[in-house]
Formats: C-alpha cells, sequence, structure tokens
C-alpha cells in the first residue's frame, strides 16, 4: 500500500471544517486592518533562501528540499531550486520583482503550505501551513516605526482571541541592528572560546560561522553554558533601544500583556530589532504557535530598495491543534435529507434538492432504491437534522413529510413553503 510521505498527511473532515474555520475569520481580522493576500510560488530559486534565512540557519543547512532543475539542454546544467521553507523571502522577492511600493502594496497575508525536513511529531511536520502577513514599505512610508511592530502584535492578540485561544503568552525581544550585531558577536566569540569545547558538533561550528546561531540549539547538555552566555538586551543602541522602548509602551497603552524574553532570537537570520513568539501551553514540546519580527535589511540583502519591514508566521497546524476542543461546533451537518420512495423518485428529488440548496439550505440525497428504513438510517449517520420524504403521493399532492431524526415527528409541508419550515426549525434546534 502507498501511505503519505513521513511528515505529511491528509487532513480529512471533520478537521477540515476547523481549517476553513480558522482561514475565514483570518480573513476577517486581515480585512478590517487592510491586508491584501499574495500568493507566491511554492518552489524557489535557493539562492533566495539562502541569502534570507542563513546559510548557516538548520533550515537552510538541514531542512529544505532542494534539488537540481533540469536544464533546457543536455549541456545547460538546471538551476537549483527549492520548496519554500518560509513565506517571507517570497514576498519580499515579489515587493521588489513588482515594485509593490508603488502600487502602494504594503500590508500582505498570505495562506499556504511550507515545507522542512524536519524530525516529525505532534506539531512538527514536514508539509506544514503557514498564515503569515509582512509589512513592508519604504522609510518615507513610516514602516520603521515602532507603531507598526505593535499594530501587529494587537493584531495577533486580536486574532487569537478572536479564535477562542484564551491562555497565549507573547514573548518580546529585541535582536537589534547590524551595528549591535558586531560587538555582540564579538561578545558571544569571546565568552563562547573558553567553553565551546564541551558543546555539540553544531554550536562549535556556529561559534565561528555565526555566533547568534547557538541560541537555537537544543541540545539539553548545552543548555547551562548558553544561559551563561551575555544577552543581546545589553548590547542595542540607543535607536534600537528606543524604538524596543516605544513598541513595548504602544502595546500596554493597547492592552496586550507580553514577557520580555532576551533569549530569543529565532531561527532566521534576517531578523532585525523586534522578534516574538507566542506561546500556547496546550501545545507541549511544540508550544511555539507562531513567530516573528522585524527585517529591515532584507530588501536590500536581495537586491530590493532599502524597505525595513515586519512580519509573523502563524503555524497553522498548531493553530488548529490548539482549537480542536471547538471542532464539533464547526463541523458541517446536512440540514435535510431528501429521500426518494420509489421508481422515478430520483427526479423529483434532484429538483427539490436544487431549489432548497440555491436558497442555502445544505441537502443530502438519498437514492430511489433505498426503502425508507434505509434512507433515514443513511440520514441520521450522517447527522441530518430533518428528512424530507419524497414518494409519488407527496408529489401527487404537492406536500411533503419533513420527519424530525432525533424526535420522530412528522409534518406535512406544501413545496412553496418548505425552504422557511426547514430554515426557521434548523434555526430552533
Ligand atoms: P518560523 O517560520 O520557524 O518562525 O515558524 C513560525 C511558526 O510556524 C512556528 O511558530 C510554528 O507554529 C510553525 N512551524 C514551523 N515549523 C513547523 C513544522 N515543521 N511543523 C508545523 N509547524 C511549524
Amino acid at each position: 500500500m502507498i501511505r503519505a510521505v513521513r511528515g505529511t498527511r491528509d487532513l480529512l473532515p471533520p478537521e477540515t471544517a476547523l481549517w476553513n474555520y480558522v482561514e475565514t475569520m483570518v480573513r476577517e481580522v486581515f480585512r478590517v486592518y487592510n491586508f491584501q493576500e499574495i500568493r507566491t510560488p511554492i518552489f524557489e530559486e535557493t539562492q533566495l533562501f539562502a541569502r534570507s534565512v542563513g546559510e548557516e540557519t538548520d533550515i537552510v543547512s538541514k531542512e529544505m528540499y532542494t534539488w537540481e532543475d533540469r536544464g533546457r539542454t543536455a549541456s545547460d546544467k538546471g538551476q537549483s531550486l527549492t520548496l519554500r521553507p518560509e513565506n517571507t523571502a517570497g514576498v519580499v522577492r515579489a515587493y521588489i520583482e513588482h515594485k509593490l511600493w508603488d502600487r502602494g502594496l504594503n500590508k500582505l497575508y498570505y495562506i499556504g503550505p511550507q515545507f522542512r525536513r524536519e524530525r516529525p511529531q505532534k506539531g512538527r511536520y514536514r508539509q506544514f501551513y503557514q498564515i503569515g502577513a509582512e509589512v513592508i514599505g519604504p522609510p518615507t512610508a513610516g514602516s520603521e516605526s515602532p507603531a507598526r511592530d505593535a499594530e501587529l502584535l494587537e493584531l495577533l492578540a486580536t486574532l487569537l482571541d478572536r479564535l477562542g485561544i484564551a491562555d497565549w503568552c507573547l514573548q518580546l525581544n529585541s535582536v537589534g541592528c547590524p551595528n549591535d550585531r558586531a560587538a555582540y558577536n564579538e561578545a558571544l566569540r569571546k565568552a563562547l572560546e573558553p567553553v565551546v569545547s564541551n558543546m555539540c558538533v553544531d554550536c562549535q561550528r556556529r561559534a565561528v560561522t555565526n555566533p547568534l546561531r547557538v541560541f537555537d540549539c537544543k541540545v539539553p547538555e548545552d543548555q547551562p553554558i548558553i544561559d551563561k552566555l551575555p544577552r543581546i538586551s545589553h548590547y542595542l543602541d540607543e535607536p534600537c533601544r528606543n524604538h524596543f522602548d516605544e513598541v513595548q509602551q504602544i502595546l500596554k497603552a493597547v492592552g496586550v500583556p507580553f514577557t520580555i524574553n532576551d533569549r530569543l532570537v529565532r531561527g532566521l537570520d534576517y531578523y532585525t530589532r523586534t522578534a516574538f513568539e507566542f506561546t500556547h501551553g496546550a501545545l507541549g514540546a511544540q508550544n511555539a504557535i507562531l513567530g516573528g519580527g522585524r527585517y529591515d535589511g532584507l530588501s536590500e540583502s536581495l537586491g530590493g530598495p532599502k524597505a525595513p519591514g515586519i512580519g509573523f508566521a502563524i503555524g497553522e497546524d498548531r493553530l488548529v491543534l490548539a482549537l480542536q476542543q471547538t471542532a464539533e461546533s464547526v463541523q458541517c451537518k446536512p440540514d435535510v435529507y431528501i429521500a426518494p420512495l420509489g421508481a422515478g423518485m430520483n427526479a423529483e428529488a434532484a429538483k427539490l434538492a436544487r431549489e432548497l440548496r440555491r436558497q442555502e439550505v445544505v441537502v443530502e440525497l438519498g437514492d430511489e432504491t433505498f426503502r425508507l428504513k434505509k434512507s433515514l438510517e443513511t440520514a441520521s449517520k450522517l447527522g441530518a437534522r430533518f428528512a424530507l420524504i419524497v414518494g409519488e403521493n407527496e408529489v401527487k399532492s404537492g406536500a411533503f413529510a419533513l420527519k424530525n431524526l432525533s424526535t420522530g415527528d412528522q409534518v406535512a409541508v406544501p413545496r412553496d413553503g418548505l425552504t422557511d419550515e426547514i430554515r426557521s426549525r434548523v434555526q430552533k434546534l
């Protein structure tokens, strides 16, 4: 038997109803914050991720699905392509490629699959879904302002609240700018020198190539060493400190609670200044429900104009996991099961189904070969609220038997009153 590839999975009903519920709600929230949707390709040139996310990150060095595409001719070596491991790089590439600043497009959101070759476990998959947003633009448009950071964080708090995710925790840090980073990297290198030989091989390499990435280490034995390393918060220059203070002030003013976590550096190189994660207690080991931050130099590093930005990505799989308990309430069940009884009744039932569905009634159709008992059993199994019986007598008289499947009560309803009758009865349930 051929099974879904390790780390990928089929999303089946009724869970898919929850995914749709989340996406509908999210789109609604994005709309009132004036974000518009962007859809970028799921694969890009490998260079895009290497240059933005960073060569030394786990994502680029270990987790990407990369292949050499075939060239156009036998002698033509193909391009190196990669399934997107995240979507910010693609959005910023599109921003530059289509000069989106000329069109005033500076608030964009996306929903779609991402791919990372991580070790699969609950809440961690090789194909997973992210819902993300980016605010990016020329500095003259205020894209560098701490007001943008606070606005995005407030949006996230609103979104999680509206979805009914109560016990989230916003962890906030500033990872500074290239100015501070040079001094900080130097301090980290110095602090690592005497201890790095006791750390894992990845950290030994990171200590030389990109010491900030030591904070991504998950090896338990390394954690006490990492805990004692200098923190970026002591190395922020004045503009970065002021920026961070202002973000916190606005969050306090609008009433979004947060905790400062100065170990939070996020696993992608492009972040500058504000970095954040929202965690959720019920998720266990993979408790980060979303992450994001500023990336003021990303556009320039990809050959674009100066375009400071900030964004986030919500792990949709984890969001749905956190919401699983409400799955029952968003599941779609038929309002009515139409049971055609006897030869020639399939056509009559089809006519009625068409009329009702055009009036937004959720209809499931039976088959004229079923006996009434089988029809009613099928209807109950599907969770239909009512059964509508369509036999020769009913067609002749123009009134149909509508049966409440939980009480067994039955009433005769004339054809032109059917929609209203079903609607009002479903509403009363
Ligand atoms: P990142 O792009 O690494 O900042 O991740 C942002 C969010 O995406 C995380 O907080 C997770 O919720 C989610 N995420 C990242 N990697 C995975 C994965 N392999 N499986 C499921 N969700 C993931």
